[in-house]
């Protein structure tokens, strides 16, 4: 995005408060913020990574006294060490701010109830909904997660008009809402729903089911928590409040810009943290900027709907291949199930590429018309060609957790 000047003396702000704390200090040793007067200068600043903040554990990124830090959060430390991430009461306060305007933005407002699914404690989910829907004065209904008997129990005595849920847990409640032949007694009108990926083919089936507008909230832990983004009304792409942070979309593997509008990693510089700022912080998460104005008239830039990780991304002959694009282009190619696997392997100096996919069409004539569809769309649309094998409903393997869909056998 545009680095405005008033963006610069943000950014060099928060890398002197940064500098309060041991990790930054270490890290940036030697650089004087001042000598940053452009966004060349800033760009030869050194990313952030994810290993990085888990090498500061528990509170080498603390970058106040103790007496101005209220609480910390944590992110989920699936691998090793978690990240621990302190805040001061303005952060907190901040935090609330960003998270009202996500809820003025999907058109929610303080007559509303607020029904809140993701789970409170360490990490930053339940408890940023709830910060939020106070700050904008809504009634917040504190659920976490599960229980779905006493959650649907709630929904329809407190007259819930708001749900926020995770896609999964979203989904997971309109099929039973709808099995307990409830629809009716529900008076959902809107659903904001967060942290993770998710295919249209899902939120279709929510809103379809709950009879609800879905907007999808952005955020992460190392960054206040959900909330410092959403979709609008229009629901193209996620309004992202550029007065609290600064962005930027690289390539994952040069770490340069890429140019405007084309997917990359985003990466998140704070503006205004004083607990633990971060600068040029890699998120891993894949999106692009949509550089133009939206049809809603907010000032604040977009960028699209989450395309997956930069860790599940792969590079074929050059090309990224990134598994939303797949998921798209095989959704759009009828006769072809949600289900599919692709390997890439490795032979005579060449990479190939095999996509297996479901198909509910018997004949092999059938058959091989479609894996002739789905080469050549492959070619059009993402620049390599795959061989493409048709497989019977079912007979490609399932797994209770996540799905592996791109299998790299090259190294
Ligand atoms: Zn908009």
């Amino acid at each position: 995005m545009e680095m405005t000047a008033e963006m610069l003396s943000g950014i060099k702000a928060s890398i002197s408060s940064a500098m309060k704390g041991g990790f930054y200090r270490k890290r940036f040793a030697g650089i004087d913020p001042e000598d940053i007067r452009s966004r060349a200068d800033f760009e030869q600043l050194p990313l952030t990574e994810k290993e990085d903040l888990r090498e500061a554990y528990p509170l080498g990124l603390q970058a106040v006294g103790d007496e101005r830090v209220v609480r910390i959060h944590s992110s989920s430390g699936t691998t090793g060490k978690a990240v621990i991430i302190p805040y001061t009461q303005k952060d907190v306060d901040d935090w609330a701010v960003q998270f009202a305007r996500c809820y003025r933005m999907a058109g929610i407002t303080d007559t509303d109830r607020i029904q809140i699914t993701p789970g409170y404690g360490l990490w930053t989910a339940g408890i940023g909904f709830q910060l939020g829907a106070e700050r904008l004065g809504a009634m917040a209904i504190p659920m976490g997660p599960g229980n779905t008997d006493r959650q649907i129990q709630m929904m329809t005595d407190l007259r819930a008009t708001v749900l926020c849920a995770t896609a999964s847990y979203a989904l997971l409640l309109a099929e039973e809402i709808e099995r307990r032949g409830l629809r009716d007694s529900i008076c959902l009108k809107k659903g904001v729903i967060g942290s993770e990926r998710w295919g249209e083919k899902m939120r279709g089936r929510i809103s379809r089911e709950l009879g609800i507008e879905l907007y999808d909230i952005y955020g992460l832990t190392e960054i206040y928590g959900p909330g410092i983004g959403i979709s609008c009304e229009h629901g193209c792409g996620m309004h992202l409040w550029t007065d609290y942070f600064y962005f930027e979309i690289i390539n994952p593997d040069t770490g340069r810009p890429v140019p405007a509008g084309e997917t990359g990693e985003i990466v998140i510089t704070t503006l205004r943290k004083e607990g633990a700022p971060l600068i040029r912080y890699r998120t891993r998460d894949l999106t692009r900027e949509i550089p133009a104005p939206c049809p809603c008239g907010s000032p604040y830039p977009r960028i699209g709907m989450i395309a997956g990780r930069s860790d599940d991304m792969v590079k074929v002959k050059g090309v990224m291949i990134y598994p939303s694009r797949v998921d798209e282009l095989l959704s759009a190619i009828p006769g072809v199930s949600s289900e599919y696997r692709i390997e890439i392997a490795r032979a005579g100096g060449r990479d190939t590429m095999t996509l297996c996919f479901e198909t509910p069409l018997g004949s092999p004539g059938e058959r091989g018309s479609l894996e002739k569809t789905v080469e050549a769309r492959f070619r059009e649309r993402i620049g390599v060609t795959p061989r493409a094998v048709a497989a019977g409903m079912g007979e490609l393997p399932r797994s209770e957790k996540k799905t592996a869909r791109i299998i790299d056998k090259r190294e």
